[in-house]
């Protein structure tokens, strides 16, 4: 079983699945699957120059109400980068210093692969298994994230399918494999500010109204507000001003206009509406002449502690010893959408410390544990 896995990440790494690509890699898993009494259904999507990869695969547990587990996750790495600054060729994987190199080693071929072994034993030594294992996997999560995961959420809930608990396999761990399962992530509401005044001469400002000085005592505001206090999962809401533009790159003319970009990560004590109803506010306040667009990359989800968080946090302590905490920071995932559909949802994977780098890499001691984590966890929940 352990070298199972290494196999398998190596033959995925070797697939230049940069997105929204898959290179192959859903055939080669879904072969798996089959293999191991899997039901596939491809659920591909998307137009002809941006086609996505789907899969849905499901081995239904000998009890129908018995409990749905969900390993989720993305076939699709980031692009490499500057090719020449890679110690090896990020699509051979190469074992060095105790690490294997490769482009989507940690961001996450080596969940993927572990899932695959992890659900292939669970199988073999528990055939007639209660509750159901699925996978729900995507080529797109690292692009745009329209036609990944997301619209197979939608299709499933169309029809009606249930889901139970769910296991993304991002890459947490911070310092020691199993240190860290996130339980769910901050929401991301963007604005682009554009504050009006009229242009004119430094020396006469009678005839004209500078945005700058009219909108600093707001920003000031804005930068100091207190959102919400955050709770038991999240820390509180934040808001930060990203780029700030304005003047005309000479000394003597007011400008016209003051354009600024502003990011929330927020808690579930705010929402995206009464977060834009107070900027509005507040802005409205200041007597400002402004627009203002938003945009909303991400709603928040929250798992609270519970069945799943329990299974998985046991599993790592008997696998490696560490007792796991439970994290919402970080960016989005994918975990957003399923969150819509299956009440339990967790993150779980390997050292996230090279993602998205030149030299990505997993330790090669992480890989055979993280799949028996994962086999145990469905033990934990599914027999
Ligand atoms: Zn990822």
């Amino acid at each position: 079983m352990d070298d199972d896995t290494l196999a398998l990440l190596e033959q995925l790494i070797a697939r230049a699945s940069v997105t929204p690509q898959d290179a192959g890699c859903l055939e080669l898993i879904g072969a798996r699957l089959a293999a191991a009494g899997f039901a596939l259904e491809r659920m591909d999507s998307g137009p002809d120059d941006f086609r996505v990869s789907n899969l849905w695969a499901v081995r239904r547990g000998a009890q129908a109400d018995a409990p749905v587990l969900v390993f989720a996750g993305h076939t699709d790495v980031v692009p490499t980068g500057d090719l020449a600054r890679w110690t090896s060729d990020p699509f051979v994987p190469t074992v060095r210093d105790g690490r294997l190199y490769g482009r989507g080693a940690a961001d996450m071929k080596t969940s993927l692969a572990a899932m695959v072994v992890a659900a292939e034993a669970f199988v073999a030594a528990h055939p007639a298994h209660r509750g159901s294992v699925a996978f729900l996997l995507t080529s797109d999560e690292e692009g745009p994230a329209r036609d990944g995961t997301v619209v197979c959420v939608e299709r499933l809930r169309a029809r009606g399918e249930r889901l139970d608990y769910c296991i993304v396999g991002e890459p947490t761990s911070v310092e020691r494999l199993g240190d860290t399962v996130k339980n769910g992530r901050r929401g991301s509401l963007s604005g682009k500010l554009r504050v009006i005044g009229i242009q004119g001469h430094v020396a006469y400002p009678q005839l004209a109204r500078n945005p700058v000085h009219q909108a600093a005592p707001a920003l000031a505001e804005l930068a100091v507000t207190e959102w919400d206090g955050g709770n038991a999962y999240f820390p509180p809401t934040t808001f930060q001003i990203s780029n700030i533009a304005a003047g005309t790159g000479v000394g003597n003319v007011i400008p016209g206009e003051l354009a600024v970009d502003f990011n929330f990560r927020f808690s579930t004590e705010s929402t995206p509406e009464t977060l834009r109803q107070r900027v509005h506010a507040l802005l409205e306040r200041h007597g400002l002449d402004y627009t203002l667009d938003w945009s909303l990359s991400g709603e928040p989800f929250l798992t609270p502690v519970g069945a799943l968080s329990a299974a998985i946090g046991a599993a790592i302590e008997a696998e490696t010893g560490v007792k796991t905490e439970l994290s919402t920071t970080g960016g989005t995932s994918d975990g957003r959408f399923i969150a819509k559909l299956c009440p339990q949802v967790v993150e779980f994977g390997p050292l996230n410390a090279s993602i998205h780098k030149i030299d990505e890499y997993v330790p090669l001691d992480q890989i055979a544990p993280l799949t028996r984590i994962y086999r145990r966890t469905l033990e934990n929940l599914l027999l």
